[in-house]
């Protein structure tokens, strides 16, 4: 006896059990990664945790589980031996996800560090924002529409949407596909089909609502077969075209080359193009910045939130 079963998604059941396994999962690994998020605790210790905890549950990391902290909005993850440290009254976005079979959920929230509430409405005009979209899309839904309900919910707690950050349509093995769910108005129309699902993640800022650049986000995806010489970059190319073929990993993961000749070859790796470097996006006025995050399947009558867990879970 299911709930969720009366809505119509068009999908194969056996697909659609492993995107509500994906989806399930990736919401246990948040609210045991966030369970563990306290002043004076390693970001690497989190990050370790949430993706240990979904192999054990059978899944793994659809991408490596990052901890974006104050004005850094996105793609931070931490290192080995990383000396982020969480403090108290830092704004932590904890973003991660799940893939069970290549299918993949992916989700976030936002914590302040030792429960100081100097941010807590920034907080709430994310998470406000996320619910209002959730509401309206559907079904040849206009994204533009959704985008538009997103910037005005944020205006009206005071704040901004980051601009350049957007929702995405997931396919299995591909963590952003075809569609873009906007967080502003006046955006391309673009409407999703039934059966398709979507990570929305709306990021308010009292900064200057686009993110740039940052540092060095530690995050990496193959993206060819390149002729190397040097035998450290050698064997990391083997090992990512081998295990990470499709979809992001982090520089934590890797094994085949010790930690201290790792990031040399990385670096090879990505001026050589076999590998793609991702930086952590930090926001341009070096706002505050709020995430959250829901994985939904678009049904015949609406959405299902695949994120979402029940009392019992
Ligand atoms: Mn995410
Ligand atoms: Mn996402």
């Amino acid at each position: 006896m299911t709930t969720e079963s009366e809505s119509v998604t068009g999908l194969d059941p056996d697909i659609e059990k492993k995107w509500r396994a994906a989806g399930k999962l990736s919401a246990k690994g948040l609210r045991h990664g966030a369970s563990l998020i306290k002043p004076d605790v390693p970001a690497e210790e989190v990050a370790d945790a949430v993706e240990a905890y979904f192999i054990k549950e059978g899944g793994a990391s659809a991408f490596p589980a990052c901890l974006s902290v104050n004005e850094v909005a996105a793609h931070y993850a931490p290192t080995k031996g990383d000396d982020l440290v969480l403090k108290e009254g830092d704004v932590v976005k904890l973003d991660v996800g799940a893939h069970v079979d290549g299918y993949i959920g992916d989700n976030a929230v936002t914590i302040e560090v030792g429960g100081t509430d100097n941010w807590s409405k920034l907080i709430e005009a994310s998470r406000a924002a996320l619910t209002v979209a959730v509401s309206i899309v559907g079904p040849n839904v206009n994204l533009s529409t959704v985008g538009a309900a997103i910037e005005q919910t944020m205006d009206e707690y005071g704040y901004r949407p980051i601009a350049n950050l957007t929702g995405h349509s997931i396919e299995r093995w591909n963590l952003h596909a075809g569609l873009s769910v906007p967080a502003i108005a006046n955006t391309p129309v673009q409407r999703p089909k039934v059966g398709t699902v979507m990570a929305i993640e709306p990021f308010a800022t009292n900064g200057a609502g686009h993110v740039v650049n940052g540092p060095n986000g530690n995050i990496y995806h193959y993206a060819r077969q390149r002729p190397v010489r040097h035998p450290d970059a050698r064997k990391v190319l083997q090992e990512v075209a081998r295990t990470y073929p499709k979809l992001p990993f982090a520089e934590r993961w890797i094994d085949s080359v010790s930690p201290n000749r790792l990031r040399m070859a990385l670096t090879m790796l990505t001026k050589n193009v076999a590998i793609k470097n991702y930086a952590a996006l930090v926001e341009a006025g070096k706002g505050m910045v709020a995430q959250f995050e829901h994985t939904v399947l678009i049904t015949q009558d609406g959405v299902d939130v695949l994120t979402l867990l029940d009392d019992d879970d």
